[in-house]
């Protein structure tokens, strides 16, 4: 079905506490007002029409980048006026197409919504989305104590609103000078006698009005995180040197530990369990033995790119738990220099981050000293 949609941002914000208006604040980056317009657009909505206050024509353009199918009209004194400054932008379009009317103050407006509205207007002049009151309703008295509401019958008419748009343009036409300002676009096409019905309201369209609704809605938007893990294995040979470089740290001993970069089996172990927890291949793939650039390389470039590709998903790094293997040098001594380490790396509290040291009791090739090995896990948390 074909529909518009008018977007009320020209509200004065004035319980919403501190800081820019309503519309303008940012929810997980993006500003209020963008949540609406981004999900109307792809619900099919055409135009989508924002009143705005005289003056933040800047604000919306800043809010609305980048969208395409918005336009912003100025809005009036009250939310009567500013939705009728709304319809007066849709004066080309049909009496019988459909028209969505929103508060901006809503973000979390989605197409199922949408689409339960439309459905619902086929056999009514306009359609909401309202909740039964769930809480015990009080009246308090001048004297300050409390007189029970009832409350059966009672809904919560929420946003947005569906009409025929001939429906809600003769209603508003009609609403009497002297009647008061109406408290929602409903009750103007009730007093037309228009028939107004009613489809199941959602908890998540919610209004933002007070300061401690941002802070809900702030956590509403984020992502749902879904847990995953990743190992990695890794082992070098020793060969000739004075040292070794594990975790990070340099370590003195009779040998070095040979390879491409500086054989870092920690890291290289590590950085591979990042990328496997992400599914991203491996440490080979990502840093070729091929490639000369990384000859004799700080292998703490390779865990960085690792972490860098868990952030570019939106992950986030939990903690690691690194475990190397060797009779010698002796590690423990050094265990808390590598948490360290890792910490400013993987840019992780402390106690985030597990190094632990064993031997294999001289078996293998760890226990013969041809080299050490390391393994590691990492956990993350990325978007569903
Ligand atoms: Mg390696």
């Amino acid at each position: 079905m074909r529909f518009s949609a008018v977007i009320v941002a020209a509200g004065a914000s004035s319980r919403a506490g501190e800081g820019p208006r309503k519309p303008w604040r940012r929810l997980a980056g993006r500003a209020v007002v963008r949540w609406s317009v981004e999900a109307l657009l792809s619900a099919g909505a055409a135009p989508v029409v924002v009143v705005i206050a005289d003056g933040d024509e800047a604000d919306v353009a800043d809010a609305l980048g980048g969208l395409d199918g918005w336009i912003a009209v100025s809005g009036g004194a009250t939310r009567a006026l500013s939705v009728q400054a709304g319809l007066a932008a849709l004066k080309q379009q049909p009496d019988d197409l459909a028209v969505l009317i929103h508060d901006a103050a809503r973000p979390f407006v989605a197409e199922r919504h949408v689409l339960a509205l439309l459905s619902a207007l086929a056999e009514a002049d306009g359609v909401i989305p309202a909740l039964p009151v769930a809480d015990t309703l009080k009246r308090a008295d001048t004297a300050g104590s409390t007189i029970t509401a009832p409350r059966e019958g009672l809904q919560r008419a929420q946003t947005p609103q569906a009409f025929r748009l001939g429906s809600l343009r003769r209603a508003y036409a009609a609403w009497p000078v002297d009647a008061g300002e109406p408290t929602d676009d409903a009750q103007v096409v009730e007093r037309a006698q228009g028939r107004v019905g009613l489809v199941p309201g959602d908890p998540m369209l919610m209004k933002l009005t007070y300061p401690e609704d941002f802070a809900m809605a702030e956590m509403l938007a984020q992502p749902s995180l879904v847990t995953r893990v990743g190992q990695g294995f890794d082992a070098h040979r020793f060969g000739p040197g004075d040292g070794v470089t594990l975790c990070g740290v340099v370590i003195p001993h009779d040998h070095g530990l040979t390879g491409h970069s500086d054989a870092d089996a920690g890291l290289h172990a590590l950085t591979d369990a990042l990328l496997g927890a992400i599914g991203d291949g491996d440490i080979g793939e990502h840093f070729p033995a091929s490639d000369p650039r990384w000859k004799g390389a700080d292998s703490g470039v390779f865990l960085r790119h690792a972490l860098e590709r868990l952030h570019a998903r939106g992950g986030r790094l939990i903690n690691v738990d690194v475990t190397l293997i060797c009779e010698r040098p002796k590690l423990s001594p050094h265990r808390q220099a590598m948490r360290e380490r890792l910490a400013v790396l993987l840019e992780l509290p402390i106690d985030r981050i597990s190094v632990k040291a064993t031997t294999t009791e001289t078996m293998g090739f760890t226990g013969r000293e041809e080299g050490l090995a390391a393994q590691a896990l990492a956990v993350v948390q990325v978007p569903a």
